[in-house]
């Protein structure tokens, strides 16, 4: 069996699988308990060993401090992009965290970042191949939301490397599930793909044009899903309890439990059977049972079902489509199992939904069979390209704190777009670019991407400079932006970190920290990059207080600057590569006024005795202005 096979994974909010290609067909590869769907629930067992999947979840009855589900939610986000979901979902932050920190959730006594924990379920998956083939699994496909921002999927490709998983491709999940039908095999179509999972609503809308799949629009309901079913359910058997048996059992935790487990059941049979008897245990010898048929049952969800339907009547205007224009429509999603969900498909469509295939496997079979495009493995598809849109405007801030549009929503990825913006005030050596998410006008109602300066520009007047700024979307949906003055050749050193995404540091120290300790010779070579890190670190600063920009720092900057740098001596020789680390990454912070003053003096040489103070009448000496819209052309 060959070592290098590529695995195609589902990583869900409520649960996880991996699926590979076996001859034509893809297949889903179950865990050693014998089930397809792993969980994405994980937990810290009193060991501090994790356990993922089913195992895990009695943990979030019996020490739900020690377990954590729907870590999906908070991929690739910050603090104040959560406030709805920790209203909604158990989530416990570290109690020290910075803002625009990386987040952390507590797990037992440690703290884990989300791509940390789905890192967790990943490995999980990946153990699942390894003991089914029989061989390592390195190399996998991981499919995100149509709707993932670019911190969100970077922070999915992060989990995979924490996991020891080279991520290949991220791929849509609705482009996943149309390519598990096969539907690429049609040369033209439009397809609809309507995902209804345990949490979540997605309705996106695929364009087929020649064996290519194009994503024109997306919409959704990222609070509703099969959870809303099950609430329903219990608040309506609590109600019937206290009602009828008069027992509030309300703060019970380990009935609420049973009666959630019990209605989930009923549920799930409600799908293939017509009634179904709730029969569950009470405290006082009580018992509570309860006759449910399908009729009233889909009488009760019919408000929830009803939800999507906005949804979708806005994904078809966005796409300038009406039902009838809609060739194929795929189900998606555990909750699209139920019959009168199905129903609502089909009358929203006027068209037969594909249900072949499992709606909760699908997506997984789909990666699986970009992973076997990828490896070449496939004959049919092998010149298959697949395009997705970007599901939101990105561009940068300009002059007075607005948004300058550079790719528009909905653009077909890979997608490159370049713009020329220019200086907007005389002198300008530092330009600060500010990369922004979003549809709104103001650069403050946009979602922060990254800021990166093009620093070193020679001294001009304002508008003269010609910078170049290059955004690019890659296949896997992540943006790469760089920048140029074109008069001059000078570009940044640019290095997109989304807002809230981990360094690569951070991720390789999470690699180390992981829970199957890496191997020594990794260690190694992180000991040595970091020791020579810190001599080039070192070295430079040596050059610097021979310069005459030392004599012009405080001596509070100054004697800080000594206790970092005899902090970084301390350690630099030592094996601690994080410690290290962390040590430049101080001492680096600390001299950044030194280093910017030391630019300053070469800029004022240029300039014969001016001082960038007086050239630059903006805020501080080298405070970096946003770029200005350029009105050459
Ligand atoms: P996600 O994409 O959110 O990870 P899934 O696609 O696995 O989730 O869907 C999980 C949801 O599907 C859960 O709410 C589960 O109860 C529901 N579900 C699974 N099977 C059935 C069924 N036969 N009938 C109704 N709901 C089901
Ligand atoms: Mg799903």
């Amino acid at each position: 069996m060959s070592s290098d096979r590529i695995v195609g994974i589902d990583l869900g909010t409520t649960n996880s699988l991996v699926a590979y290609m076996q001859g034509e067909s893809p297949v889903v590869i179950p865990g050693e308990d014998g089930s397809n769907l792993v969980p994405s629930v994980v937990a810290l067992d009193q060991n501090n060993q994790p356990v993922i999947g089913n195992t895990a979840r009695r943990f979030l009855i019996e020490t739900p401090e020690r377990a954590v589900y729907s870590i999906k939610r908070l991929m690739g986000r910050g603090v104040e992009d959560i406030q709805e979901e920790l209203k909604l979902f158990p989530f416990r932050l570290a109690d020290d965290l910075q803002p625009g920190e990386v987040l952390r959730i507590k797990l037992g006594g440690k703290t884990f970042t989300p791509p940390e924990i789905s890192a967790l379920v990943l490995r999980q998956l990946k153990r699942n191949a390894e003991r089914y083939f029989g061989a390592p699994v390195t190399k996998a496909v991981i499919t995100v939301p149509a709707y993932f921002n670019d911190a969100q999927r970077q922070a999915t490709k992060d989990a995979g490397r924490i996991a020891g998983l080279e991520v290949l491709r991220l791929v849509n999940e609705p482009t996943a599930a149309s390519l598990a039908y096969g539907l690429d095999k049609k040369q033209n179509g439009i397809v609809a793909v309507y995902d209804l999972g345990g949490g979540t609503f997605d309705i996106s809308i695929l364009r087929l044009h020649d064996g290519i799949f194009e994503v024109i629009a997306t919409n959704g309901d990222t609070h509703l899903g099969g959870d809303d079913i099950d609430n329903l359910l219990i608040t309506i058997a609590l109600d019937d309890i206290q009602g009828d048996l008069g027992i509030d059992v309300r703060r019970n935790a380990e009935i609420v439990q049973a009666i959630r487990k019990a209605v989930i059941d009923a549920k799930i049979v409600l799908s293939s059977q017509t009634s179904i008897k709730l029969d569950i245990n009470l405290p006082q010898g009580k018992r509570y049972q309860r006759e449910i048929t399908r009729e009233q049952f889909e009488q009760l969800i019919q408000p929830i079902i009803d939800r999507t339907i906005g949804p979708v009547r806005q994904a078809l205007k966005d796409a300038g489509l009406k039902p009838e224009q809609i060739d194929e429509v795929v189900l998606v999603g555990g909750s699209t199992r139920i019959p009168k969900v199905r129903a609502l498909v089909k009358q929203l469509f006027n068209r037969e939904p594909h249900t072949d295939l499992n709606p909760d496997e699908v997506v997984a079979l789909g990666a699986a069979v970009q992973a076997n495009i990828l490896s070449g493995g496939s004959t049919a598809t092998e010149n298959m390209l697949l395009l997705d849109v970007t599901p939101l405007s990105l561009g940068i801030e300009v002059a007075g704190g607005v948004t300058d549009k550079v790719i528009l929503r909905n653009s077909t990825i890979p997608a490159s777009a370049t713009q020329f913006y220019t200086t907007q005030v005389d002198g300008q050596a530092n330009v600060a670019i500010h990369v922004l998410q979003g549809e709104r006008e103001l650069a403050k109602d946009c979602r922060s991407l990254a800021r990166f300066d093009l620093k070193g520009v020679p001294p001009m007047a304002a508008g003269m400079p010609r910078i170049e700024v290059k955004f690019l979307i890659d296949a896997n949906g992540i943006l790469h932006v760089s920048a140029r003055e074109q008069r001059s050749g000078k570009e940044a050193e640019i290095q997109v970190q989304p807002s809230y995404g981990l360094t690569d540091e951070q991720v390789e120290s999470m690699i180390l920290d992981s829970f199957d300790s890496a191997e020594e010779d990794f260690r190694q070579r992180q000991v040595i990059e970091a020791r020579n890190e810190a001599g080039t670190i070192l070295t430079a600063l040596e050059k610097g207080k021979k310069s005459p920009a030392w004599g012009k720092l405080t001596t509070d900057e100054k004697k800080r600057i000594a206790k970092l740098e005899g902090a970084l001596n301390a350690v630099g020789n030592e094996d601690d590569y994080a410690a290290i680390r962390k040590a430049i990454e101080a001492l680096n912070q600390a001299t950044t006024h030194l280093a910017e003053l030391m630019m300053d003096s070469a800029v004022s040489s240029v300039l014969k005795g001016k001082t960038m103070d007086e050239v630059d009448m903006g805020e501080g000496p080298m405070a970096p202005h946003p770029v200005a819209k350029a009105e050459f052309e």
